[in-house]
């Protein structure tokens, strides 16, 4: 009876780094530690599916799963309150249009499923773990194919149920840059048009193969110190993390602190050491969205 007793406790926390190429699975005890990962290659819908609900199997069918939290790709829809929560919209990923993960994850795992954006779960993390643990108010921003941002602030994420669209904001444009062609399809000035991943590219290929020197990082820089600067005077944020796979480029963050205490131009006493306690890299690295996911889904519905 006590064994039994023991086995049905439901102790551990499920979550899904849900990205575009690869569904990060984990699992953590009662305690926060994660004690069980596992990486799924995107393939169909089913086929990714199937082998995720494989992995949870051993938790779920012994009732020892108490939550479960995925962090998408999106768009997806994130509103509790809409008939299509958990389910990926219209998107140009093959196959996955309509996808429904809230339900195709919940009816087989027999728990509620929580859903949220990538970035509202690496920022969730970081506020819990990370480099934000100690604020009350951030935004963690992703440079990466794409750019996003969630925001905590007044103890909810802003836009929630929506998300900020902070990719398409607009900027100036850098003196040396006039004749760029922006990525953005909809938009000549916008920063995932002119500072993402896919623009540096653009400009000068591959960006984990770009020498410090090469004048594209001065620029993406500057383009990236006006977001930090916008969402900073907006918002007074406490803490601005920047992620994703261009912030990789470890010359990256300093000259973006450069850029923007030049931008600020003394305004609000901004200094150095200001600006370097502001806007950094994150702390928890390729977990972070992993670490959201779980702690997303033990979260209360709001
Ligand atoms: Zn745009």
């Amino acid at each position: 009876m006590i064994g039994e007793r023991v086995m049905s406790t439901r102790n551990f926390r499920g979550g899904i780094d849900a990205g575009g190429t690869t569904f990060k699975c984990g699992i953590m005890d009662d305690k926060g530690n994660i004690v069980q990962k596992f990486c799924v290659k995107v393939s169909t819908p089913d086929e990714t599916i199937s082998s995720c609900i494989n992995f949870f199997r051993p938790v779920f069918e012994t009732d020892r799963l108490s939550s479960f939290g995925i962090a998408s790709f999106g768009p997806i829809d994130i509103d509790p309150r809409s008939s299509t929560y958990g389910t990926i919209l219209q998107t140009p990923k093959p196959g996955w249009s309509l996808t429904d993960l809230k339900t195709a994850f919940g009816s087989a795992m027999g728990v509620p499923v929580r859903l949220d954006t990538d970035v509202n779960g690496a920022l969730r993390a970081e506020m819990a773990y990370g480099a934000a643990k100690h604020v009350d108010s951030a935004a963690y921003v992703t440079i990466g194919t794409g750019i996003g941002a969630g925001v905590f602030a007044n103890n909810q994420l802003l836009a929630h149920p929506h998300h900020p669209e902070f990719g398409h904001i607009p900027v100036n444009r850098h003196p040396l840059d006039s004749s760029f062609n922006s990525v953005c399809s909809y938009h000549e000035d916008c920063l995932e048009g002119l500072a993402s991943a896919t623009a540096v590219h653009a400009r000068a290929g591959d960006p984990s193969e770009l020498p410090q020197d090469h004048p594209v990082w001065d620029v993406t820089a500057d383009y990236l110190a006006q977001a930090c600067r916008s969402l900073f005077l907006t918002a007074r944020l406490n803490r601005i993390i920047l992620g994703g796979g261009l912030m990789l480029a470890p010359h990256l963050l300093s000259r973006i602190h450069v850029e923007f205490v030049r931008q600020m131009n003394g305004y609000l006493g901004m200094d150095y050491p200001i600006a370097e306690d502001l806007i950094c890299t994150p702390a928890l690295g390729d977990d972070a969205g992993l670490i959201g996911a779980i702690l997303l889904g033990g979260d209360a519905e709001h």
